[in-house]
């Protein structure tokens, strides 16, 4: 039985030609610089981006916190979102690693932070008052946030207000090509008013692992070196590298496909007497399902769907993505088996 799996875009495998790639990979030590494939990957990413320089990590987490540590000092912060990743799903890293203080403000629905509310954060610095407060250096955005697109003239003022303060802007662009292929813009469109973004390349694209930071070349050597410290320097990497190359040369347009999947389920979804869709965007549904129906007694719907190789994340209020590896035929299948659940049948 195929498991239809929407916990995430991460749970994607390789493909017979993405494996293919890697079978044939040539490879060096990317510690000593000398990993062709990394290199040509390193080379690619950078040119698609209109970044000089680039990368590649194990993952977007290490990715992030290597650029946090390149642009910040040690008692320096960095203000982010208070529900972006960078901030509240990888540890604390920033703080505990990087010893980098985090500012986090409240973010609107639509992901955005205001910009009144990043100019009262950041804090003077210098002698006199400015003694007293952690030196403000990074602003960091997060696009796709909670799959949403975020909106370019609200980067374009939010970047350009960072930067009239002094400040370097970064984005976690783990889903950075959903935003691109959503807005029907090119990955340099969405880098462009950033000085250092974070790539996944384990999420929609579909690679085993990986994610590529690109900036300039002053501050990927900068992460270069944070990269070793932080365990990340890994040897024939060109492995997994050629993975990514596969991924930005024939899972990029494709993601498309994920975001029509993801309208269809919340389409579908919705039909359902009682299901609440709370938002729907590129390649992920946020959805409200409501209490089991009293025929089924303690079965929940994530046990019921477990048993038929289907699986979602939490129970009733959680988030399903689309990918690869659960197309059109799936997704229908699996809405029939929510919807089955709640017509309070025994199966
Ligand atoms: C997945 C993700 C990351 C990085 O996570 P890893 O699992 O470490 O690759 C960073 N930011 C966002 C928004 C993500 O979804």
């Amino acid at each position: 039985m195929k498991v239809i799996d929407l916990r995430s875009d991460t749970v994607t495998r390789p493909t017979a030609g993405m494996m293919a790639a890697m079978m044939s990979a040539e490879v060096g030590d990317d510690v000593w610089g000398d990993d062709p494939t990394v290199n040509r990957l390193c080379a690619i990413i950078a040119e698609r981006t209109g970044k000089e320089a680039a990368l590649f990590l194990p993952t977007g987490t290490q990715s992030n916190l290597a650029a946090i540590m390149a642009h910040c000092e040690r008692g320096d912060e960095y203000i982010v979102g208070q529900m972006a990743h960078t901030y509240r799903w990888e540890g604390g890293g920033a703080a505990v690693l990087g010893s980098v203080v985090p500012q986090p403000l409240e973010q609107e629905a639509d992901g955005t932070i205001p910009i009144a509310k990043i100019a009262s954060a950041i804090k003077p610095y210098g002698p006199g008052l400015g003694a007293h407060f952690a030196r403000s250096t990074l602003l960091a955005l997060e696009n796709t946030w909670s799959g949403k697109v975020l909106p370019a003239a609200y980067i374009a003022e939010a970047s350009a207000f960072a930067r009239s303060k002094g400040l370097a802007v970064h984005l976690d662009g783990a889903r950075a090509f959903n935003a691109a292929v959503a807005s029907n813009a090119s990955i340099a469109d969405i880098c462009k008013p950033f000085d250092s973004v974070s790539l996944c390349m384990s999420k929609g694209l579909g690679a085993p692992a990986g994610a590529l930071l690109v900036g300039s070349k002053a501050l990927i050597e900068r992460a270069f070196r944070w990269r070793k410290v932080l365990g990340g320097g890994m040897r024939q990497s060109g492995f997994i590298g050629a993975a990514c190359l596969y991924a930005l040369d024939h899972h990029v347009a494709r993601l498309a496909d994920d975001h029509d999947n993801a309208r269809l389920l919340a389409e579908a979804l919705v039909k359902i007497d009682g299901v609440k869709i709370t938002s729907q965007a590129t390649n992920m549904v946020f959805v409200e399902l409501p209490k089991a129906p009293v025929a089924r007694g303690e079965e929940t719907i994530e046990a019921f769907l477990k048993s038929r190789g289907m699986l979602m994340q939490g129970v009733y209020s959680t988030r399903l993505v689309t990918h690869h590896d659960a197309m059109r035929d799936d997704i229908l299948r699996f809405v029939a088996a929510v919807s089955e659940f709640y017509s309070g049948a025994r199966s």
